[in-house]
């Protein structure tokens, strides 16, 4: 009987490679052919590039046989987010302004990954420009949940999401701003890591909030998480916010860790609007860990509770009207066909290449920097923004991570909140503080509620610990047995 490699880990689809039992070209095939299989129901894919895959997938088998591999990504597919740089391949940001951008250049991250022998697969959807929580607002239309399709995957890395949890890809990468590697990690039962802010390179990342942006990972375990972070974390000289840190050996380091840790559990995360059967699972970590000997804290973030929605959507909006400046129509992006004059042009251009939630964003964001506003918009968010991080600071020094749910409900129909901005954006009540402190945060899959949609816990780690974050997460993931199983497609 043919083997079945569709939801083994990267981690165990490396071994196969390295014990010759299984070639680069095998699994990109393989990861083809189910993209062929189910992506027209799920539409995780903007686009992928078959045959510059296989090219890359033969030179990693070239290297093996001759004893060079280069470590245990060499020959594993990876996707990309389409908002992440790799040079040949179209670079959409899931929005008409640039549905016809190629890039010409690498992200750092896509340079690190090509150097360590991956194979760069595929162009995977997301709200337009990263702004939104459930791959709605992408223009070229939604992502579906692989659990449930009438349901939405999360996002805004919705496409990097569902395509590990479908089968199609055993690593994928993601951004987070305020929440989009984490919340659709937990709406499609996965692992998704948002790194400290300052760890991973953003260069070759188009930019949405730059001070809160972070490349991160999608994985099927812990492991793997760590495994795809290994390869891309560390200092960047294109990066001017990069930060100069020795990066560890995350799984060497993992592997000396066993706890028992001291966990804080913000009460105001457990408040009005948790769905009960997301709190449920979650409370059954919180017992996870009690019964393995950590210290549970209750502890109290009151103004990333309150304030947390409120400040983000000041400091994102403003920096995203000046980052999207540049899609004018004569730098970059789609150029409007009739025109009267430059102004017009620019007008033009803009009104036709951007979808409904970016233009939100590029008025909120332009008013909030406007003389007369700033003071009272942008300056005040960026002093709350101050307090919310010394708040987790000051958590953070008696804890060795914070637990919460990482989205208040399951995943929920294609169409319940498009129409609801506001409702949309307190999806991410639990995970954009988190992006505002700047911290490293994660979500594991932990349980599923009766209809059978998965569940994520968040935890939330110390700056630049990223190892002992992972090892919390694993100590969990190793008791439990939720990722073992998968979508019916
Ligand atoms: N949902 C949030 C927003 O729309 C966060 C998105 C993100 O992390 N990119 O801005």
């Amino acid at each position: 009987m043919a083997r079945d490699l569709t939801f083994l880990s990267a981690t165990e689809l490396g071994g196969l490679l390295a014990a010759g039992q299984l070639t680069s070209v095998e699994l990109v095939q393989t990861c083809l052919a189910r993209v062929q299989a189910v992506d027209g129901r799920v539409h995780a894919f903007n686009s992928y590039d078959e045959a510059a895959a296989l090219v890359a997938a033969h030179e990693s088998d070239a290297r093996r046989a001759a004893g060079q591999a280069r470590g245990p990504l060499d020959g594993i597919p990876v996707g990309f987010k389409d908002v992440i740089a790799v040079a040949g391949q179209p670079l959409t940001c899931s929005s008409r302004m640039l549905a016809n951008y190629v890039s010409p250049y690498d992200a750092t991250v896509t340079t690190r990954l090509k150097a360590a022998g991956a194979i760069p697969l595929g162009r995977l959807n997301m709200d337009e420009f990263a702004m939104g929580s459930s791959t709605e607002n992408s223009a070229f239309g939604p992502t579906a949940n692989p659990w449930d399709l009438s349901r939405v995957p999360g996002g805004s890395s919705g496409g990097s999401a569902a395509a590990v949890a479908a089968g199609e890809l055993p690593l994928t990468l993601g951004s987070d701003t305020g929440g989009s590697i984490r919340q659709p990690a937990a709406l499609c039962g996965i692992v998704g890591l948002k790194p400290t802010y300052g760890l991973v390179s953003r260069y070759g990342l188009a930019a949405y909030a730059s001070s809160l942006d972070q490349i991160g990972p999608f994985a099927r375990t812990v492991d793997d998480a760590a495994l795809l972070l290994q390869a891309i974390a560390g200092h960047d000289e294109r990066d001017s916010t990069s930060f100069k840190a020795e990066v560890p050996d995350y799984r060497a380091d993992m592997a000396k860790r066993f706890g028992p840790w001291r966990i804080g559990v913000p009460k105001e995360f457990f408040g009005a609007g948790l769905d009960p059967e997301v709190g449920a699972a979650v409370q059954a970590a919180i017992e996870h860990y009690r019964k393995a000997g950590c210290e549970i804290r209750e502890v109290s973030l009151p103004l990333a509770a309150e304030q947390a929605i409120a400040v983000y959507y000041l400091i994102a909006t403003a920096e995203a009207s000046s980052n999207l400046a540049r899609y004018d129509g004569i730098r970059y992006g789609h150029r409007a066909a009739k025109a009267k004059d430059v102004v017009d042009l620019y007008f033009q251009s803009r009104a036709e290449g951007f979808g409904d939630e970016v233009k939100r964003r590029i008025i909120l964001g332009t008013h909030v920097l406007s003389s007369g506003y700033y003071d009272a918009y942008y300056l005040r968010a960026q002093k709350v923004r101050t307090l919310i991080r010394n708040e987790f600071a000051a958590v953070l020094k008696n804890c060795d991570a914070l637990l919460s749910p990482t989205s208040p409900t399951a995943a929920f129909k294609i169409g319940e909140k498009s129409s609801n901005p506001l409702a949309m954006y307190l999806t991410d009540i639990y995970t954009i503080s988190v992006n505002l402190a700047g911290l490293p945060g994660i979500s594991v899959p932990c349980g599923f509620t009766a209809a059978g949609l998965p569940v994520g816990l968040q935890l939330i780690g110390r700056p630049f610990d990223e190892a002992g974050l992972l090892s919390i997460a694993r100590h969990y993931e190793q008791a439990h047995d939720w990722n073992s199983r998968h979508p019916n497609l």
